[in-house]
């Protein structure tokens, strides 16, 4: 029974993960994510469906357009694949038949778009994020969720407040903004989904990934710093991980 579900999720996983991939492309762009049909972003040749086979379609022409050659970059690919492999995870700590997994999974499914799109273009597109806060709440409302209605109120309302009000003394401390809007509304839909035990600590290790990340790999140091990228990479961590047990993970709580 699990490999079927297994097999199913892939292939579900697989199509949304090429899915994901037009919203990473044309969501920054501020492009119809419907129409035009997929087409290469190089010569603008329709991709017909044969050629458009999540996964196989990229491995078989070898990276490339199959009209004009240009390289289709490897994110593609990492999408498609890691998309499955995020809804497999999350199946497996949670099990098919738990609001949980329908829960982390969708939680899980709008991270993905944000972590590419943060990276590449160091904005989270408003779509993406705003309509998790009223998704987080209701699935505090169903029975058998994990965080209470109240729980994930008072969590998301403290994350909010205390975002502005950081993000108001930043701006004002050092006449930049420091906090983006994004990050507020991702974080405050990320803390209805969470609770408020679990905030701290998604803070706290996004903060320390990213300053890791741009210790290491950032040379430029006024090159813009996407938060939203490591919330999105630690939400993902924390859902497949289980938020309770990632909870208990940290021995001195
Ligand atoms: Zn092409």
């Amino acid at each position: 029974m699990n490999t079927i579900i297994i097999i199913l999720l892939a292939v579900l996983g697989a199509t949304l993960g090429s899915f994901f991939n037009v919203l990473i492309y044309r969501l920054p762009r501020k492009e119809s994510i419907v129409f035009p049909a997929s087409h290469c972003a190089n010569c603008n040749k329709p991709i017909p469906f044969y050629l458009n086979i999540p996964i196989i379609s990229y491995l078989a022409l070898g990276g490339k357009c199959k009209y004009c050659k240009a390289p289709i970059h490897w994110h593609h690919l990492l999408v498609e694949v890691i998309t499955p492999l995020i809804l497999i995870l999350v199946f497996l700590q949670y099990g098919l038949l738990n609001i949980l997994f329908l829960k982390y999974a969708l939680l899980c499914m709008f991270m993905i778009p944000i972590f590419f799109i943060d990276a590449f273009h160091q904005i989270i597109p408003h779509t993406l994020s705003i309509p998790l806060i009223p998704l987080g709440l209701i699935f505090a409302l169903i029975p058998g969720n994990d965080v209470g209605i109240f729980n994930a109120l008072i969590s998301s309302g403290i994350i909010f407040a205390f975002l502005v009000f950081l993000a108001y003394a930043y701006r004002l401390a050092r006449k930049v903004d420091g906090i983006g809007g994004g990050d507020i509304w991702l974080l405050t839909a990320i803390a209805a989904f969470f609770g408020l035990l679990s905030m701290p600590y998604m803070i706290l290790i996004s903060a320390v990934l990213g300053i890791i990340y741009f210790l290491i790999f950032v040379r430029r140091k006024e090159q813009g710093f996407a938060f939203g990228t490591f919330i999105a990479f630690t939400t993902v961590l924390w859902s497949v991980l289980g938020a309770e047990s990632a909870l208990n993970l940290i021995p001195w709580l």
